[in-house]
């Protein structure tokens, strides 16, 4: 098979990695992909937001399959567009990615098929906005409805905190995303994040996961895109995934048939399970980053074979083998992340610092001068497995202080409350 894989960050270096070690491949492009990436496929200059130019590329180099990382290509319409020329695509159409596109659109659909989730409000305007806030109290989260690179969430726990994040969203301090709000109930309980692989009809489970948004230790700090993350997650017990198949998934694909935007890809659930069960707080259209190298490296089956099913709508005839191994992943960023990252900085020893059971993903890098720089805010994932959460941590954390890389830095508490967990057995 010849593959086209889009996008730069260490979720793409992992689906890389993985797809590379299929025996069906046969060719791997990447646009642009990274210089981790570099080393299993073929990198491409390419304007991905040109989907004219990208499904040429596709014709004339004859991609069988088209694997869409992030999200914004796929809000973009990138999977329709190829579809319509006849290019096979692993990932949502537009109308299937407002799940992740449009938080108003994943409430009305949750109210619609009686998928539970936090009680909310939609508003397009700051007095009603306001007096919704004002009637509710606190603690209560405030919300841009569209795509604001994981940034238009407040939880704010005094109505003070919800005024200033309603004025910053009606201000346009997040542009279009912040046009219409959504307010929602606080929910309590431990989050967990769960993947489906769906093919517009079957949803088949694709393994769970706990990430650290926060950028500092002991989850304080700055919201990030993810300073670590690993797999399984505790709390997804068999019995918890069976109660969010059958309450969250697979009503959700059952509303999306019904609505005519049928739902295939990757459908990532942030959840929070709370005492009366799980609940959704928000859905994803894509793998989670960097929650992708740790299903990546825990993942037994052919990536390929699993993509592919799900291209052709073939998943109700497939199923899915994990290693009993856990895995995690730490983040390191560049120093001024997750406000201005530094560039440029050189980094050593990335090549001797994986070893057995330990991958070094890429993700904001660049060669300059033949020597590897920090190219972005988040850097390197360093990914590790082991029996336990508590043996991954110690393998991923000494081959992290393997690497020289001075202007870099990372959480060291990665996979604490797995630990704790593991501890108290
Ligand atoms: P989101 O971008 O919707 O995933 O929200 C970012 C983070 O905000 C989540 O990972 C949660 O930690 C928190 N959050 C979002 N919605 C709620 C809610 N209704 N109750 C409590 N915490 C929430």
């Amino acid at each position: 098979m010849r593959v086209l894989l889009i996008g730069s960050g260490g979720r793409e270096h992992a689906l890389a990695w993985k797809m590379a070690a299929s025996p069906l491949l046969t060719k791997l492009y990447a646009v642009p992909g990274n210089p981790g990436i570099g080393r299993e496929a073929e990198l491409v200059r390419l304007d991905i937001a040109d989907h004219t130019a990208v499904a040429r590329f596709c014709r004339e180099n004859e991609i069988d399959l088209v694997v869409v990382g992030p999200e914004g290509p796929l809000v973009a319409g990138i999977a329709d567009d190829l579809r319509a020329e006849g290019i096979r695509v692993f990932g949502p159409s537009k109308a299937a990615a407002r799940l992740e596109g449009s938080k108003g659109f994943t409430k009305d659909l949750c109210a619609k098929y009686g998928v539970p989730t936090a009680a909310y409000g939609r508003f397009g305007d700051l007095a009603s906005a306001r007096a919704y806030v004002e009637k509710t109290g606190a603690p209560i989260v405030i919300k841009a409805d569209g795509l604001a690179a994981g940034k238009g969430v407040t939880v704010a726990m005094t109505l003070d905190e919800a005024r200033t994040a309603l004025d910053a969203c009606f201000d346009g301090s997040f542009g279009q995303a912040g046009a219409e709000v959504v307010v929602e109930e606080f929910l309590v309980g431990e989050e967990a994040s769960f993947f489906c692989l769906c093919d517009g009809t079957t949803a088949l489970p694709f393994g769970t996961a706990q990430d650290h948004k926060r950028l500092s230790d002991g989850d304080t700090g700055p919201n990030t895109g993810g300073m670590g993350a690993y797999s399984p997650a505790p709390v997804m017990t068999p019995e918890m995934i069976d109660r969010t198949m059958r309450e969250i998934v697979e009503p959700t694909m059952r509303g999306m048939a019904e609505t005519g935007a049928p739902f295939s890809g990757v459908l990532f659930a942030g959840l929070m399970i709370t005492d009366k069960g799980p609940k959704l707080i928000e859905y994803n259209t894509r793998f989670g980053d960097p929650e992708c190298q740790v299903l990546m490296m825990r993942l037994k089956d052919d990536l390929l074979v699993l993509l592919n099913a799900a291209a052709d709508g073939q998943l109700a005839h497939t199923s899915v083998r994990w290693r009993d191994d856990a895995a995690l992943t730490v983040v390191m960023a560049a120093r001024g992340y997750p406000g201005a990252p530094e560039k440029g900085s050189v980094i050593r020893g990335v090549e001797a610092a994986a070893g057995e059971g330990v991958e070094i993903f890429h993700a904001g890098t660049a060669i300059n001068g033949g020597a590897l720089v920090a190219n972005g805010g988040r850097v390197l994932n360093i990914t590790a497995t082991g029996r336990t959460v508590g043996e991954a941590q110690k393998k991923a954390y000494a081959a992290l202080d393997r690497i020289d890389w001075p202007q870099g830095f990372c959480r060291r508490d990665i996979g604490w409350l797995a630990l704790a967990r593991e501890q108290s057995k």
